[in-house]
């Protein structure tokens, strides 16, 4: 076992050997730009990026049209979110988002809300799930748009996409997901699901860094979107810029293994958790796990360890990449505000870690994590038994 182990696929995955082996063509032997109309370079380098934009639609149920690449999630979401705002405008100005959300998506519509744009943002339950019928009386004859976090980021918990989607198309409002830690980790059907819009980026799927996608649906009913950046007309004019073309063979060879691995990398996963959520249970008392257990992404773990500090617990785990419920943002460790809106106090947010397990962790690092980790709380709780 080597050491130290990596168990933060939250934060990002490294590039799989077989995305990397994809991509090296494309920096020095057909280097061409796909916008090179004109000549065999172009044409081959245009021709890969077709075939990245088939296997995005792929992992998704949609039509390759519908496949507009970019930088990453959060210029996805940015595109998305003041996109449709701009050209919804019109209609109206209301938009529903959850407490939950994503800084992507949350810093986006803070900034709408500097404009004209009001904002509602719905609670969760304790459980880290949204109430439908919060959002159904949310929704009044000003919304023009819905935005939902497919699967947490930090607990990982899994909302009934299918169900609001299927609100939103009731009431006429457009429904975008921000799918970053969903795609390529559950199955996701833009149809089924009645998705308008969804965001997702690579280097969380075992692809490069820098390189994302936005699914924008082209009929029933066809997206309005103002673009964000001018400048050529790439991309169906919502998305102007050279293409990053290794990025993007990149992030489709990620697509396109996620689509054939999905169903058996996610039973070997959720098992590890499993493992090294009983293993934790056995080897210490008094933790809880923060979200739903049951519908959550089957490779993230999200546990708080009564009166001890998660500070002082990453640094005892010198050798396992993990983080806590705080200080994920920023340099200022704040509890999360994902842990706050399940109702759980500053002091046991401070005391959570979040699990990420991924596509190379064995189950001796598990255990060896699960050793590491009760070992160390039991010494803090030892140090001060009074919060305890
Ligand atoms: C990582 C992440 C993002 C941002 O993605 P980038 O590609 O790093 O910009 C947005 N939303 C969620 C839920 C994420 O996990």
């Amino acid at each position: 076992m080597k050491l130290p182990i990596y168990m933060d696929h939250h934060a990002t995955t490294p590039v799989d050997p077989r995305v990397v082996e994809a991509m090296l063509p494309y920096f020095s032997e057909h280097f061409g730009n796909p916008a090179s109309r004109n000549h065999a370079f172009g044409w081959r380098a245009e021709q890969a990026v077709e075939t990245a934009r088939a296997q995005v639609a792929d992992l998704l149920g949609a039509r390759s049209r519908e496949i507009v690449f970019t930088s990453g999630a959060t210029e996805s979401i940015n595109t998305a979110l003041k996109g449709v705002a701009a050209a919804r405008r019109p209609k109206g100005n209301h938009i529903i988002a959850l407490q939950t959300e994503h800084k992507a998506v949350l810093d986006s519509l803070q900034r709408l809300e500097q404009g004209d744009y009001r904002v509602s943002y719905i609670p969760v339950e304790p459980d880290g799930l949204v109430a439908v019928d919060r959002i159904a009386r949310a929704i009044s004859g000003d919304t023009i748009l819905i935005s939902i976090l497919h699967a947490n980021n930090e607990i990982g918990v899994i909302q009934p996409v299918t169900e609001i989607g299927a609100l939103a198309r009731q009431h006429g409002v457009t429904m975008h997901v921000d799918a970053a830690q969903a795609a390529g980790k559950i199955p996701i059907d833009v149809e089924a699901d009645r998705i308008d819009l969804l965001s997702l980026t690579a280097h969380k799927l075992y692809g490069p860094k820098g390189v994302g996608a936005l699914y924008i649906r082209r009929r029933d009913p066809r997206v309005e979107m103002t673009p964000l950046i001018d400048g050529g007309g790439h991309e169906r004019g919502f998305r102007s810029g050279t293409l990053n073309v290794p990025g993007i063979v990149g992030l489709g060879k990620a697509c396109e293994i996620a689509s054939a691995e999905m169903a058996t990398e996610s039973m070997r996963l959720c098992a590890l958790r499993d493992r090294l959520l009983d293993g934790l249970r056995k080897a210490t008392d008094d933790i809880a796990v923060n979200g739903s257990l049951e519908l959550r992404l089957p490779h993230n773990l999200n546990v708080s360890f009564a009166g001890v500090d998660g500070e002082t617990l990453l640094m005892g785990l010198d050798d396992i990449a993990v983080s806590s419920g705080s200080a994920c943002t920023t340099a200022t460790p704040q509890p999360s505000h994902v842990l706050r809106a399940l109702g759980i106090g500053d002091s046991l947010a401070q005391a959570s870690l979040r699990f990420g397990l991924g596509r190379w962790n064995t189950e001796e690092e598990v255990d060896y994590a699960v050793e590491k980790v009760s070992r160390i709380v039991k010494r803090l709780r030892e140090l001060s038994p009074i919060q305890h």
